[in-house]
């Protein structure tokens, strides 16, 4: 089928009646044949490319090799190096691929939304912006039974315990943003949970405002905090049997495969945003890949 017109002004805009062939070219980057099309209602000429996520890109074949490795543990400047491209390349490509992953993900909700979960479980993960006098926190949610992850959020908090007043000192009051992220996260949810499900957490104080807001008639379980099996590895608890085991494996996941997140490390995020978008792209790939 010829796409649709993308001239915004003509009369049969995303319209393909006026849409014809109209020769093709051979694509120098991933050397593939691109038809173009002419539509004669306005004489605009555009090709398959025209209007995807990809146009204009000149590297589309590394794609898929960075989509992996930034899923696995690798850093910006290494993954550089890795696919022997410059590391202004892979900021621009981490973008993109972020992008990509929402509408992945956007597509996966739709599907999930059709059934619903049933068993959640959700949690925060603590991280930090270069410094650890800025600390930020990421608010995850995942479906219990298929481990699929089905949002992640990232939200600046202030610094606490003994950093809180030297971070004070040093950079000012910070603002708290947790609960403004949590409600996002619980925006994008309540769709593809059921109002019934089973929702389990730990007992942060905020936790059992936001789930009476977004699922009054669900079951909600919360769990005293455990402690970790393997000091470093906050996640993975002493316990044998955790009830916050879905949640707990995933942010252990997301410790161990997204760079940025790793404890003790030299590579830290410069802006929460990037962070929101690795985030994205880890979340893309652990969905469609690890978990098929
Ligand atoms: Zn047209």
């Amino acid at each position: 089928m010829n796409p649709g017109c993308p001239n915004s002004e003509c009369h049969s805009f995303q319209k393909n009646n006026f849409c014809k062939k109209d020769g093709h070219y051979i694509r120098k980057d991933d050397s593939r044949k691109i038809q173009r099309y002419k539509c004669s209602a306005c004489s605009k000429k555009f090709s398959r490319a025209t209007g995807t996520l990809e146009f204009r890109q000149k590297k589309r074949r590394i794609n898929h090799t960075i989509f992996k490795i930034l899923s696995s543990g690798v850093s910006m400047r290494r993954s550089a190096i890795i696919v022997g491209v410059h590391r202004t390349t892979i900021d621009r490509k981490l973008i993109y691929l972020a992008q990509k992953s929402r509408q992945m993900h956007a597509e996966l909700l739709l599907k999930i939304g059709t059934q619903k979960v049933e068993r959640l479980q959700f949690d925060d993960l603590i991280t930090t912006e270069h410094t650890k006098l800025k600390p930020l926190s990421v608010s995850v949610a995942v479906d219990a039974q298929s481990r699929t992850i089905l949002g992640a959020f990232v939200s600046q908090i202030p610094a606490f315990g003994h950093l809180a007043a030297l971070s004070r000192r040093k950079y000012g009051k910070r603002r708290n943003f947790h609960r403004e992220s949590m409600v996002k996260l619980f925006q994008e949810i309540a769709p593809v949970v059921s109002p019934f499900a089973e929702i389990k957490s730990d007992e942060h104080k905020l936790y059992k405002e936001v789930v009476q807001d977004y699922f009054p008639n669900a079951i909600y379980k919360q769990y005293k905090g455990e402690k970790a099996m393997i000091a470093g590895l906050g996640e993975l608890k002493k316990n044998g049997r955790d009830p916050l085991f879905a949640i707990n494996h995933t942010c252990a996941m997301l410790r161990a495969n997204i760079n940025r997140l790793f404890r003790r490390t030299w590579c830290t995020t410069k802006r929460p945003k990037r962070l929101e978008d690795h985030l994205a792209i880890y979340i893309a790939f652990h969905n469609s890949i690890l978990l098929n």
